[in-house]
Order: structure tokens, then C-alpha cells, then sequence
């Protein structure tokens, strides 16, 4: 079924404002990662190496994965670039290899 004029300039407006959203989510990563603080406990800040550009609270997981297991876990994670990139270079960096 073809889509009309309407509708694929909404779903053009949409995409764009999906990636607007997704950028200033990373700007705001990264600007707390450059303090090095969790803006939500105030702990460290750490980066996973799973992924690039992934950052964590010290805080983050289970007992046993926190750097402090006295102190309450903390959620906080962000992303400085874009999840799907990274996956599509590890996916290339794969084949080659
Ligand atoms: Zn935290």
C-alpha cells in the first residue's frame, strides 16, 4: 500500500525528531561525563567497555559488581554515541575479521 504525501512527511518529521531527541540525550551524557559524577547519587562514573561510549554509575548492578557494596545501587547509565552505529561497526569489524 502506497503511503500519501501526508503521511510520509510525517514519518520523515518523526525521524528526525526521534534523532533531534537522541543527540540531546547524548550532549546531556556527555556533559556529566565530563564532570564524573552520576547526576542522580553523586557517585564515580565509569565506562563499559561492552559497548562504546556507554557510561555507568560507580553504582550500578548487583552486590558484588558496585564499586561500594555498602552503599545503595543507582540506575544511572547514558550513552555519548549513538547505540546503532556501534553496533553496526562491531558487526563490520566482526566479518572482517
Ligand atoms: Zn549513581
Amino acid at each position: 500500500m502506497a503511503m500519501t504525501l501526508t503521511e510520509k512527511r510525517a514519518r520523515r518529521t518523526e525521524r528526525a525528531e526521534s534523532k533531534r531527541r537522541i543527540e540531546q540525550a547524548q550532549k546531556e551524557t556527555r556533559a556529566i561525563v565530563t564532570t564524573g559524577i552520576c547526576p542522580e547519587c553523586g557517585s564515580g562514573l565509569q565506562q563499559n567497555l561492552a559497548l562504546t561510549g556507554w557510561w555507568q554509575c560507580d553504582q550500578y548492578g548487583a552486590d558484588g559488581f558496585r564499586k561500594d557494596d555498602s552503599k545503595p545501587a543507582c540506575g544511572w547509565q547514558g550513552f555519548t554515541k549513538d547505540r546503532r552505529t556501534t553496533m553496526r561497526t562491531t558487526r563490520e569489524t566482526q566479518c572482517r575479521s
